[in-house]
């Protein structure tokens, strides 16, 4: 049996870890402040050291574990509060340890959101054909490019569906990779820092 040299408990009362009990063993950690993530209320992604991505709770626990120092083997952590639950492997035994994060939870609306609520759009892809087929193509194209951009708009139109997309790039990328080779067609729409602005349209017969 152990007793832990500061507070006298026993082993019998309490988890050991070294000759200490757990709630007095120093667990060799250092928290960082002024942790930051940033939400979109809209879509729901995160940005994540500047980046704009899907929310994923093991990145956020993984981004905090990397800016706290310490010989801890795993972190867990939970964006709403900031509670941080650390792992430590301590003589072939693990212990686990509270602590409270400096991690600040912004909600705000991404750039993708902001431009999107504000009709803006890069490309339109005019769906025609079989409606039953536009329908189903479009809401798995839809779902594909909200992985990389938005749909800001879908319109029905004689024959078919338009979608408008925020990013021509987006849409170029995921139309060849479902192997499409839609007709093309662009329009000046401005200039942005010197450059020439087109809208892009792909007609694609279904
Ligand atoms: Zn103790
Ligand atoms: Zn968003």
């Amino acid at each position: 049996m152990l007793i832990c040299p500061r507070c006298g408990r026993t082993s019998e009362e309490k988890e050991f870890v070294e000759a200490f009990c757990i709630d007095c063993y120093e667990f060799n950690i250092r928290l960082p402040k002024g942790l930051k993530v940033v939400l979109c209320k809209r879509c729901n992604r995160m940005n994540l050291q500047g980046e704009w991505q899907q929310l994923n709770r093991r990145k956020i626990s993984e981004y905090v574990a990397g800016k706290c120092k310490g010989d801890f083997t795993g972190a867990d952590c939970d964006i709403d509060t900031g509670a941080c639950t650390f792992t430590f492997e301590k003589a072939g035994k693990r212990a686990t340890l509270q602590r409270q994060v400096d991690l600040e939870k912004q909600v705000t609306m991404c750039p993708d959101c902001c431009r999107s609520s504000g009709g803006y759009f890069e490309a339109i892809i005019q769906l025609r054909g079989d409606m039953g087929r536009v329908e189903a193509e479009a809401e798995r194209l839809g779902n594909l490019l909200a992985k990389k951009t938005f749909v800001s708009k879908i319109e029905e139109m004689h024959g078919g569906l338009d979608l408008y997309v925020g990013s021509s790039r987006a849409v170029s990328t995921v139309l060849h990779d479902l192997g499409f080779k839609p007709a093309r067609s662009r329009k000046l729409f401005g200039r942005k820092e010197g450059k020439n602005i087109y809208r892009v349209s792909y007609a694609i017969r279904l």
